[in-house]
Formats: structure tokens, sequence, C-alpha cells
């Protein structure tokens, strides 16, 4: 109403289009001076074997350490980086921080252990990704067996054919691919059958509540199956009970992620956490 009205006193006192947009600029700007800053850093959440609950590989989660005001969550910045075309810089700074880490949990509980780290349509879609991947593999001498990208069922939907190449690029890199927030897009088995897919990871609004409806549970046992037939591996994302940790493990999903197991931590807390659940002896090693 006072935007119609066209005087600059009324947008003072009432939030219009233009306070969000100024907002979001504010942001942008923001990210912008962060960046070359260093304040977006990696926590890491573990994703366990359903059987043993060991650590098979970690989810490398962004997060903005604005200091004072704390760590500020991705959902609140990764848009505005997918639209401004920040999260190509910021990705490949990302990356090259998991690069790092893999080199430095050498020697500890959890060398070896994947790194899959979240990567946007608009990073994917830069023809030089593959390649500036290639260097930071070798800059950190780093395999690309021990990292991952997780991207979702959408990425693969635009652009498929040049989306095919530049995933076929980076297979042969060695990296894996995870399909990400699986069951909520709208992508078909064909999909699956033909990019380089290793692993769907079951989206968390169906673990959330399988205990009590059967049908998100009929769906998970139809990725399950269907993933059997793809020789694909399947993670359950956003695992939070004792209930449903144990129906999945039934159902034979390999792999749990959530935090009835670990939220996602910084390098020390995870490096913490692994050393008290690596060996198969340990008084604390089922959860
Ligand atoms: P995602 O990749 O599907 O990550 C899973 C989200 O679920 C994470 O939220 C994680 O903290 C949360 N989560 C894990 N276990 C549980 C659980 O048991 N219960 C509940 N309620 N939540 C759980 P987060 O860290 O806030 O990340 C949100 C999204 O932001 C991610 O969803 C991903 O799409 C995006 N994102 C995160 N890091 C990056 C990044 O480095 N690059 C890009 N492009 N996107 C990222
Ligand atoms: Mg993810
Ligand atoms: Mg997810
Ligand atoms: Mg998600």
């Amino acid at each position: 109403r006072a935007k119609r009205d066209g005087r600059n006193g009324f947008h003072l006192f009432s939030p219009s289009a233009d306070d969000a947009a100024i907002a979001r600029l504010k942001l942008e700007n923001d990210m912008r001076r962060a960046i070359p800053n260093g304040e977006f850093v990696l926590h890491y959440q573990p994703v366990v074997e359903a059987g043993t609950h060991r650590i098979s590989s970690v989810e490398a989660l962004v997060r903005w350490d604005r200091g004072e005001e704390g760590l500020v969550r991705p959902d609140l910045f990764i848009p505005v980086a997918e639209e401004s075309g920040l999260i190509v810089p910021l990705g490949e700074q990302l990356l090259e921080q998991a690069c790092r880490q893999l080199q430095r949990w050498r020697g500890t509980a959890l060398e070896g252990v994947r790194i899959a780290v979240n990567a946007s349509t608009v990073q994917l879609r830069e023809k030089e990704f593959a390649a500036k991947l290639a260097n930071l593999l070798e800059r950190y001498d780093v395999s690309g067996h021990q990292l991952e990208l997780e991207i979702t069922e959408s990425t693969l939907m635009t652009d498929s054919e040049r989306m095919l190449g530049m995933l076929e690029q980076i297979k042969a890199l060695g990296l894996g691919i995870s399909i990400d927030d699986f069951g909520t897009g709208y992508s078909s088995l064909s999909y699956l059958k033909r990019f380089p897919v290793d692993t769907v990871k079951v989206d968390r609004s169906f673990v959330r509540d399988m205990e009590e409806d059967s049908s998100d549970r009929e769906l998970i046992r139809a990725i399950l199956a269907m993933s059997r037939s793809l020789e694909l591996k399947v993670i359950a994302e956003g695992v939070e009970t004792e209930g449903q940790a144990s129906i999945l493990a039934e159902m034979g999903c390999p792999y749990l992620q959530g935090y009835l197991f670990a939220k996602p931590s910084d390098p020390a807390s995870l490096l913490t956490f692994a050393n008290s659940h690596s060996r198969p002896d340990s008084a604390n090693w089922v959860i």
C-alpha cells in the first residue's frame, strides 16, 4: 500500500518489496567481502553403516561464521549465492577446504574417510569446473576417490546433455556422484540409469514420518529395491530416532545419516567423535 502511494517516507515505516531487495543486496555485499575474508567454514556430519554404526563418509556443510552474530545456516545465504553467481568462487573455496581437510586427516582416525561436498547447478554449468577440480586434486595430492559431489535431481534435468558431459568428466577424475534429497524431484529411472550416479540420499521428509506413515515406508522400500537393481548405494538422511534407524536397517538400507548418530560439527569435534567410534571393541561403539 505504502509503495503505491509512492512517498519515500512510507517506505521507512512499512516493510515493502524494496526493503527485501535492500536486505538481499546487503547480504550479497557482505558475502562478497566474507569470501576472501575466510568467513565460510565447513562443518562435517558423519554417514554411518547401518549395521555397525561405523563412519563410512562425512558430508561437508557450509556455515558462515559471522563472529559476534554466530554461525549462519546455508538456507539463509546459498540461494543468494546462487542468484548472484557468488556460489562459483565460494564453491571453489569450499572444495579447496575439503581437500585441505583430507590432507590433514592423514594419520588420524579419519584417514581414508571420504568427504561429500554439496554442489549447485550453477557451479556445474561452469565449463571450467572439472578442470579446476583436477587442479585442486593435484595441488593437494588428493585422489578423486576421496571426494563425492552431492547434486539434486533438478541439476540432472537442467541442460541434461551438457550436464551428462560434465558429470562424466567428474567421474573420470574418480569422484563419486550422489543424488541429494532423492524422491522430492521429478527425475525418472531413466535419468538414474543414464547418468553416472553412485548414490541416492533418501530425503529427510520420508524418514521423518516413516514410523507412522506406511506410504513413506513403502516409498523408501521402492527406492531401496530400485537402487539394488541399478546397483546404487543408498543413504537415508535425517535419521533422528532409534525406531527409524532400526526399521531402515531391517529394510536393508545400508547407510544412515542424522542427528541420532551425530550433528554436523567442526573438524576438531568430528575427530573426537571418530576417535570414540572407530574401534569395534570400543565401549561406546554402538550408539
Ligand atoms: P542437504 O545437503 O540435504 O543437507 C542436509 C541438511 O539436513 C543439513 O542442513 C543438515 O544439518 C540437516 N540435518 C542432518 N541431519 C539431520 C536430522 O537428523 N534432522 C534434521 N532435522 N536435520 C538434519 P544444513 O547444514 O542447514 O544445510 C541445508 C542445505 O544447504 C543442504 O541440504 C544443502 O542443500 C545446502 N548446503 C549446505 N552446504 C552447502 C555447500 O557447501 N554448497 C552448496 N551448494 N549447498 C550447501
Ligand atoms: Mg547434501
Ligand atoms: Mg539432503
Ligand atoms: Mg536439502
